[in-house]
C-alpha cells in the first residue's frame, strides 16, 4: 500500500465520526476500466478499492476521495472543498487521458510496447515486484520510448500511469542488471509519490534513497550507466 494512505483514511474517518472506533481498513489500488472507486463494509472491516489512476495523485486528492467515500458510506454530507478538489483533479486527468487515447487512435503518438527486442519490461516489473515489493505494486503501463533519446534513462509519468524507459537500453550490449536498476528506480517513484504536481519531477527522499540501496547490483548498474 502507498505510504500514508491508511493514515489519510483514518484521519478522514476521525473527522466524520469523532466518537466511533475506527474499523479495520483494507485499501488497495485496482485497474478499473474507468475511474471508479468502491467502499464496502464486510464483517466490521472497511474495504476500499481505488482506481489505480489515483496511484500517483497528491495527498490532498487522496484525502478528498477518502472523505467522499467515507461520507457516502456513513451518509454524511460531503464537504464541498473535497468534492471540488477531487472533481478538478479527475477532470484534468480525464482530459489528459482522453487526449492521449485520441492520439493513440490517430496514431500520432503510439504508446510503445513493453516487449522490446531484447527486454520485456512487464516481465522485469513483475520479477522486481515479487522480489522487492512483496508483489504489492500495481503494474503501470510499461513502455520503451519511441526514440533513442537519452534525455532521461527512464521516468514515471503519473498522468498516464506509465513507466517509460529510453529505448537505447533495449540492446544486447546492455546488461540485464542495468535495465532492472532503472525499472527498480522508477518503481520506487511509484511507491514514493512526489508530493508536488508535475509528471517528470524526480525527487528522491531519504527514504527513497535508503530503499534504492537495497538493490544488490546498484554499484555495477551505476558504473555501467556512467560509462555510456
Ligand atoms: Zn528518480
Amino acid at each position: 500500500m502507498r505510504d500514508g494512505l491508511l493514515d489519510i483514511f483514518q484521519e478522514s474517518y476521525r473527522e466524520l465520526r469523532p466518537r466511533a472506533p475506527i474499523p479495520e481498513l483494507q485499501i488497495g489500488f485496482f485497474a478499473f476500466a474507468n475511474i471508479n472507486h468502491t467502499i464496502r463494509l464486510r464483517e466490521g472491516k472497511l474495504i476500499v478499492r481505488l482506481s489505480d489512476l489515483l496511484e500517483g495523485a497528491p495527498d490532498p486528492v487522496l484525502r478528498a476521495i477518502a472523505h467522499i467515500l467515507l461520507a457516502k458510506m456513513y451518509r454524511k454530507q460531503i464537504e464541498r472543498e473535497h468534492s471540488t478538489r477531487y472533481r478538478r483533479y479527475i477532470s484534468s486527468h480525464d482530459v489528459t487521458r482522453k487526449a492521449h487515447l485520441l492520439r493513440q487512435i490517430r496514431g500520432r503518438k503510439r504508446i510503445g510496447a513493453a516487449q522490446g527486442e531484447i527486454y520485456d519490461l512487464n516481465q522485469i516489473f513483475d520479477k522486481l515486484n515479487t522480489r522487492y515489493f512483496y508483489g504489492l505494486l500495481a503494474r503501470p503501463q510499461m513502455t520503451w520510448s519511441r526514440d533513442h533519446a537519452r534525455r532521461s534513462l527512464g521516468h514515471y509519468d503519473p498522468a498516464h500511469n506509465a513507466i517509460v524507459l529510453s529505448r537505447i537500453f533495449d540492446h544486447p550490449s546492455v546488461p540485464a542488471y542495468a535495465v532492472e536498476y532503472i525499472v527498480y528506480h522508477e518503481m520506487l517513484h511509484l511507491k514514493h509519490p512526489v508530493r508536488l504536481r508535475g509528471s517528470r519531477r524526480c525527487v528522491h527522499s531519504a527514504e527513497f534513497q535508503a530503499e534504492e540501496k537495497l538493490f544488490p547490483e546498484l554499484a555495477n548498474a551505476k558504473a555501467f550507466l556512467k560509462s555510456l
